[in-house]
């Protein structure tokens, strides 16, 4: 299959390539980086590496001679590459975007206009959950006033009756963030809900769910059997979102402790421990670096840590604070192998080894390689304070 907007859109750096050419990359990228630490296992691709997104998103503008475009928004050149569907994503999803688009033009809403700072939709952000067949359509646009509205929903809901819920998020920002913090609910109750490894969780608009649910199960599967839980560990999940990874490991783990930083994922995670009768989990609203420094002032021990940053990694307050926990094993999945394996480093010298590395491929076609590292205490080890320059260059990448 061969996208006819690749070249320009570049989301898909590796299009070009044969799938199993693009998991040979992965597998050498994921090797130069990490293979000091240990052996890198053979990555764990799809079947069918196609419409896996479950997030589709698309920006609103309309071109010179009055028309209505969507597409993909690049942030390089700042223009969009129109486009009405995209290999990666669902099939659905694009449908539901291109039929807003339609229903824009039947009900002359404007998309938001930049130069002049005016106009109503700047994006249009649509997720399905692939388990329960639910979607959210968030329309984030500049202002609250949305013409024809009960129309608009109406005919939306008609055409696609899968849709759960419909958000309107006020993105009235002048920087390019899709989301804004305001939001008024147009349908439904504001959420999705969707099963990952036998275990329900809710979705909010601006909450972080893996966007592939099929390698997520592959993922979160690994990480599970290197934590090698037994029912007596305690657990801490670290860059929890809405809470998945610690609530599966609830189930066979004496207690969990969890810590997310975005105040919406939080909200889900606390809904989600209720829905899957998790009793022995807490959620904690809060920085992880900082939540883990206290963590070790109050000279906390936990036995499993699972740390699921986002691309930038850990901070090294973190990862020095990690050490103190004393956890006896860590399991690092990450989304950057160049940040994990500057993570891993720090790790190791505190007296960890790496015993596993597992590249998982959450994201055909693009150049992105996710990875889930298992680290062990050493026991001979005692834990030696070290001296980190919170300076350093390649973490502020200056
Ligand atoms: N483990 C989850 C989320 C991983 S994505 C899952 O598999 O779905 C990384 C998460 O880290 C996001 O939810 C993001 O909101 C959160 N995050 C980013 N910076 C953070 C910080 N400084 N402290 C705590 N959480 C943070």
């Amino acid at each position: 299959m061969k996208c006819p907007v690749y070249k320009k859109c570049s989301g898909c750096q590796l299009h070009n390539l044969s799938y199993e050419e693009q998991l040979e990359f992965k597998q050498n990228t994921a090797q130069r980086l990490l293979s000091k630490f240990g052996k890198v296992e053979e990555i764990k691709g799809m079947y069918y590496p196609y419409n896996y997104r479950n997030k589709a998103q698309a920006r609103f503008i309309t071109a010179r001679n009055g028309k209505i475009i969507s597409g993909i928004y690049q942030s390089t050149t700042n223009g969009i590459v129109s486009t009405d569907s995209c290999l990666i994503e669902d099939k659905k999803s694009d449908e539901i975007i291109v039929c807003i688009r339609e229903l824009m033009k039947k009900f002359k809403i404007s998309t938001y206009d930049e130069s002049t700072g005016t106009g109503f939709l700047r994006h249009v952000l649509v997720r399905r959950a692939f388990k329960t067949g639910e979607i959210m359509v968030v329309l984030a646009a500049f202002t609250p006033i949305l013409p024809h509205k009960n129309d608009f929903v109406h005919l939306l809901l008609q055409t696609h009756p899968q849709i759960k819920t419909i958000v309107l998020n006020i993105a009235d920002g002048k920087e390019n963030l899709v989301l804004g913090d305001r939001e008024i609910i147009l349908h439904g109750d504001g959420y999705i809900e969707d099963v990952l490894c036998g275990h329900r969780f809710r979705i909010s608009s601006k909450s972080f769910y893996q966007i592939n649910p099929q390698q997520t199960e592959v993922l979160y599967k690994k990480a599970i059997e290197y934590a090698n839980l037994t029912g007596k560990e305690t657990v801490v999940d670290a860059y929890c979102g809405i809470g998945t990874i610690g609530l599966i490991a609830a189930d066979k783990a004496h207690n969990v402790i969890a810590v997310e930083l975005n105040k919406q994922a939080v909200k889900d995670a606390i809904v989600n421990a209720k829905i899957n009768k998790a009793k022995n989990i807490r959620f904690y609203n809060e920085d992880a670096g900082e939540f883990m420094v206290k963590m070790a002032q109050e000279g906390m021990k936990a036995d499993v840590l699972f740390m699921d940053p986002p691309r930038a990694g850990a901070s090294v307050e973190f990862l020095r604070s990690a050490l103190k926990l004393s956890a006896s094993r860590i399991v690092y999945i990450s989304c950057n192998p160049q940040t994990q394996a500057r993570d891993l480093e720090i790790l190791v010298k505190g007296g960890y080894k790496v015993d596993m590395i597992q590249p998982v491929d959450m994201f055909p076609h693009t150049k992105h390689v996710e990875t889930c590292v298992l680290l062990s205490k050493l026991k001979s080890t005692q834990y030696i304070e070290i001296e980190f320059n919170t300076d350093e260059c390649c973490r502020t990448g200056k």
